[in-house]
């Protein structure tokens, strides 16, 4: 296994005359959480949908896992080598039960290699895992705002992936539902698999992430714990100091 799971070398991205991603390169080895962090605008959420597929650079590779070129990969190609997102908006289908989410969070490749007990002991290591081993038969609708969270954070988990990226896990949650996703996201951490997170709730970001990448402007700022992220005198100016 490579020590990379993606790595980003010149990235640019343009929307018209506006240059969203600039020459950004960074790497994001397997076994750590790294936050993604930096002012509104600064191309946090286009540099999710680039690796993610969904935006189409003007230059640069995304190399997945040492040695696949995933930058022209379609949405469901990435998603099948084991890259999956869950998006900043909770989007739960309100009258599916929790246990049915789960389910169509597996993918059909993963899906054909278990059979019906297989499936159902899969479903529940993941309820078991995102604390809704109580909720499988709810409806999702009925589910708060921080279950909703969880439930798709189950979702992009059902099917194991090698990369997990997570868009503003805790935006709108209660310190408490803050508090608990902090622990199930280090509860996520394994040798195999890389975390990417983008947030702007530092408090959260500290507990979480083992490095930090400050954006801004379509380039990295910074690069390094969340103490020094602190220190830095121009993050403090383009970021935390606002
Ligand atoms: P962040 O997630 O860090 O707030 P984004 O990646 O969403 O930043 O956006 C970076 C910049 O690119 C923003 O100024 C945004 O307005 C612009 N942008 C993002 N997507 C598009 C698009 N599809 N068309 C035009 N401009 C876009």
């Amino acid at each position: 296994m490579a020590t990379t799971a993606l790595l980003v070398d010149g990235l640019n991205v343009r929307f018209g005359s506006f240059q969203a991603i600039d020459d950004l390169s960074l790497a994001i080895d397997y076994g750590e959480v790294r936050a993604v962090i930096g002012p509104n605008g600064a191309g946090k959420t286009t540099l999710l949908d680039v690796i993610s597929g969904i935006t189409r650079p003007k230059q640069g590779r995304v190399i997945f896992d040492g040695v696949l070129d995933i930058t022209h990969r379609s949405e469901s190609a990435i998603a099948r080598a084991g890259i999956r997102r869950k998006f900043q908006k909770p989007s739960v289908f309100e009258g599916l039960s929790v246990r049915q989410h789960i389910a169509i969070g597996i993918d059909v490749g993963f899906r054909s290699r278990l059979d019906e007990a297989a499936l159902e002991d899969r479903i529940g290591q993941v309820l078991e895992t995102v604390g809704l081993e109580r909720e499988g038969e709810r409806l999702a609708g009925e589910l708060s705002h921080g279950q909703k969270q969880w439930l798709e954070i189950g979702m992009v988990l059902a099917s194991d992936p090698k990369v997990l990226m997570l868009d503003e896990p805790v935006a709108g949650l209660t310190d408490e539902e803050t508090e608990r996703t902090a622990a199930l996201v280090r509860s996520l951490v394994r040798p195999d698999r890389a975390i990417v997170v983008v947030e702007h709730d530092m408090d959260f970001v500290e507990r979480i992430a083992d490095r930090v990448t400050v954006l801004h402007e379509g380039r990295t700022l910074f690069e390094g714990s969340m103490d020094r992220v602190r220190a830095d005198a121009a993050v403090v100016e383009v970021y935390l100091g606002r």
